[in-house]
């Protein structure tokens, strides 16, 4: 399912229709508003939804848990419980067969061998660009550059595009919704090309308020950095029309996708996004592998910002030439297993039915909102409508890492602390929170388990 906004969620949950129009809180520019009354520890608790949500349209979620060895251990004498997919997914035995058959029986370079395992090396690693330009929407494979990770991604665009591209005065807006990883690069190549970070800012539900991001673009502003979904408030953000104002003002836009590809289709070519990254390790695959799209005729203007082999066409000591993209901005030996272990992740996703998938983690989220409310004392983090399953939350009188520390007692994994979003979480006047975070893979009865658990936490410090 590909809406004209390019996320694949239903239309209108995230245009500004829904946003409260005066509440907030203008000083100048920064319109930080943390919200007051209304949080759920104070308003009246929705009641539990009576009978469980059960998902609908042929996802078959326990069919999908048999395939994830993961999911059937034990942690501390119970049944694991993960709700940690927003820091990492788990993996089905497609990926770790794939990264085990690359080591056990197929390991090869790629691209400089002249026999037949490095032929097939390399054949499973371009198949695996393919899967990911067919998971980004993209036809060209070529526009799919592998790097390390979404941190990666960033970097190479804003040391490569920003160093090329920048100057002295100009603009770089990073919404407060960011990952400290579209944040602090965007920082140091500022510092360098003496330009200025520009915070978009948030609103009370999580929210990018639209109308301070209407007043902050300028012809100064050079790049919006932007989440599709935020790790820390879960808010997607309308990517296709923020980035069509971008481009209004000759700005590119770089779409943070780490949190975005794993809960519903995205096609970066409706977004008109110019850049795109994500994470494999948030989207089933290994760690260590991740993927840059870029639009051709950017890719192919910057400048090379690692050198060394696979990424020249000929070297000599009076003139080196390079590689056409994308392999110009691989240098060194890639993570070949890795991209074995992401072409059988997208080819596992490409197998279901994706729209179902998002169908059932959009139930749950709404289950897991309702049942958390009725937690005393448990306040959430962000309510922007149509947010992804990441739900934030602070329990009243207890300290977050002594929550996550005492689910982990009980087999459930959370996460707590700052979630590398500090500016986020600092628009609500926090330092520090509880996460959990859903797959496709999670149910209901995951979701009860935490609940269950979550009314016996003990108090310890104050939160
Ligand atoms: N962006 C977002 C929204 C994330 O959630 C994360 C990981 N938590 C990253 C970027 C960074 O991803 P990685 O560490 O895999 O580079």
């Amino acid at each position: 399912m590909t809406t004209p906004d390019g996320s694949g969620r239903g239309s209108g949950a995230h245009g500004l229709a829904g946003r409260p129009p005066s509440a907030s809180g203008r000083t100048g520019t920064r319109l930080y508003w943390v919200p007051a009354a209304a949080s759920p520890s104070t308003a009246a608790a929705p009641a539990m939804p009576s009978a469980p949500v059960v998902p609908t349209g042929g996802f078959d979620v326990e069919a999908v848990r048999r395939e994830f060895p993961q999911l059937h251990r034990e942690v501390n004498g119970h049944p694991l419980v993960w709700l940690d997919n927003g820091a990492t997914t788990l993996k089905p035995r497609q990926v770790v067969e794939a990264v085990g058959e690359h080591y056990a029986t197929s390991t090869s370079n790629v691209h400089r061998g002249a026999h037949t395992l490095a032929r097939q090396a390399t054949r499973i690693y371009e198949e695996g660009r393919a899967e990911a330009a067919e998971l980004l929407g993209t036809p060209d494979p070529d526009e799919v550059v592998f790097v390390r990770g979404t941190t990666e991604a960033v970097n190479l665009v804003a040391q490569s595009w920003g160093r090329a591209n920048l100057g002295v005065g100009d603009e770089i807006l990073v919404s407060a919704a960011e990952h400290h990883s579209n944040l602090v690069p965007w920082q140091l190549i500022a510092k360098e090309k003496r330009a200025r970070v520009v915070p978009v800012p948030l609103l009370p539900d999580g929210q990018l308020d639209q109308d301070a991001y209407r007043d902050l673009l300028s012809h100064r502003t050079k790049l919006v950095a932007l989440t599709h979904a935020s790790n820390v408030l879960g808010t997607v953000p309308p990517v296709a029309e923020m980035t069509a104002l971008a481009h209004r003002y000759g700005a590119r836009v770089l779409v943070d996708g780490a949190q975005a590809v794993s809960h519903f289709p995205v096609d970066v070519k409706a977004l008109d996004a110019d850049f795109y990254a994500f994470s494999g390790h948030k989207v089933f695959a290994p760690t260590g592998i991740g993927v840059l799209y870029g639009k051709r005729d950017l890719l192919e203007a910057m400048p090379p910002w690692q050198g060394g082999g696979n990424m020249i066409d000929s070297v000599s000591f009076d003139e080196t030439t390079y590689a056409p993209v994308p392999h110009r901005l691989e240098a060194g030996t890639g993570h070949i297993a890795g991209v074995a272990g992401l072409r059988a992740a997208l080819r596992y996703l490409s197998g279901l039915d994706r729209q179902a998938a998002t169908a059932h983690e959009e139930q749950l989220t709404a289950y897991a909102t309702a049942a958390l409310a009725t937690v005393p004392g448990l306040r959430l983090i962000g309510d922007a409508p149509g947010k992804i399953g990441v739900l934030t939350f602070l329990l009243a009188g207890v300290d977050p890492m002594a929550v996550a520390a005492q689910l982990d007692q009980q087999g459930i994994a959370v996460r707590a602390g700052h979630h590398c979003a500090q500016p986020a979480l600092a628009a609500y006047g926090l330092q520090s929170a509880v996460r959990a975070s859903l797959a496709l893979y999670n149910t209901v009865q995951d979701v009860d388990s935490l609940v269950g658990a979550l009314q016996g936490v003990q108090a310890t410090t104050a939160a």
